[in-house]
């Protein structure tokens, strides 16, 4: 059973007359075999074009959505750990200025462990960072060499121990339900992930998704994936341990001590209005979805011309509203509060 926190941040009004804004950071320095995500490894980066760019499409959901003010910020990925701290540093106060920031804004970044990132924490914490999201990913060498990670198991833990010192809220990533992946050695890299007493862990599942190099690998003969049985077992494992752990689920894949759930996770779920910029991000705000150009070669001509990088802005659909508020209320443990069923059927 997911938990159901009577005394949390799902009683907090998160979110209202408020806007959680999500700034997409393109680059990786190397692309993982199970990722579909819009993420690149380039070269060479111009990153005073890029920061001109973002700030451009501030600008544009600014004066599209002028009377909020911000209630979270979410830098994903890509890696945004990548970004010079200045970069960020400048988005934050670019935000600042546009709509103020609401008292305790959280502040996300998602991390790699490695050492040349975590050298960043500390400049990052001074750029306004209070949350981070470290991608451990896995407590075993080899799986993290399966998963085609750069980090070793010391260095994820080094960085975990030098992001405790610089930020006030620190999440970590899992992947379990890896081929092979027994329930005693999930356990086993469970309990020891739980010892480490971070207020909020992300468990996520593998899964093959298609264009991946995974895919190409099991299309190949050269693994087979954890089957529907094995995945469903882990999952039951997964809840029982990290609900005996005060850890419960808010979410399908993440967990939190109460009080220390996602603010800006809990704004997507509860279908709460976000901004979404940079290559290839969503947005949902006033009735209207969009979405960023994925490539940057469309975008830079687009920011330039447009000042922003919209490559969809569109009316949602009434019917199509009112069945994701449905289905994305219902998806979540606390479900739909009954108060919110008239608004999420208008
Ligand atoms: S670091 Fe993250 S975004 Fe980049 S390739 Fe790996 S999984 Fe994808």
């Amino acid at each position: 059973m997911l938990h159901n926190p009577s005394t949390s941040v799902f009683n907090e009004p998160v979110g209202q007359n408020g806007l959680a804004l999500y700034i997409h950071w393109p680059f990786c320095v190397s692309k993982c075999p199970y990722c579909d995500f819009n993420s690149h490894v380039r070269d060479a980066i111009d990153h005073d074009q890029w920061l001109n760019a973002l700030i451009f499409d501030l600008r544009h959901e600014h004066q599209v959505n002028p009377e909020v003010r911000i209630s979270s910020i979410f830098f994903g990925g890509g890696t945004p750990s990548l970004m010079p701290p200045r970069l960020v540093a400048n988005l934050i106060q670019e935000a600042q200025r546009l709509w103020g920031l609401s008292k305790g804004c959280e502040i996300t970044l998602e991390a790699n462990p490695s050492s040349v990132e975590s050298a960043r924490f500390a400049d990052l914490a001074n750029a306004g960072i209070n949350r981070i999201s470290l991608g451990l990913q896995s407590l075993d060498d080899q799986s993290l060499h399966f998963l085609g990670r750069a980090h070793s198991v010391q260095e994820g833990l080094a960085a975990l121990d030098i992001a405790r010192r610089h930020f006030a809220r620190v999440s970590f990533d899992l992947i379990y339900a890896r081929p092979g992946q027994s329930l005693s050695d999930w356990q086993a890299e469970l309990s020891r992930a739980i010892g480490f007493g971070t207020g909020h862990m992300s468990l996520y599942q593998l899964t093959i998704e298609e264009g991946t190099r995974f895919a190409s690998d099991v299309r190949k003969g050269l693994f087979t994936p954890t089957d529907d049985d094995q995945g469903a077992d882990l999952f039951a494992l997964t809840q029982a341990m990290m609900n005996a752990a005060g850890l419960p689920a808010y979410e399908i894949s993440n967990h939190a001590r109460p009080g220390e759930e996602s603010r800006h996770n809990l704004t997507y779920w509860r279908y709460q209005d976000y901004a979404g910029i940079g290559p290839g991000a969503h947005g949902r705000r006033l009735g209207r979805a969009t979405q960023r150009h994925k490539n940057r070669k469309i975008s830079f001509p687009a920011w330039r011309e447009m000042g922003m990088g919209c490559k969809r802005n569109d009316a949602w659909h009434r019917m199509n509203r009112r069945w994701r508020r449905c289905s994305w209320g219902c998806a979540w443990p606390k479900g739909l509060r009954r108060k919110a069923w008239p608004r999420a059927l208008a």
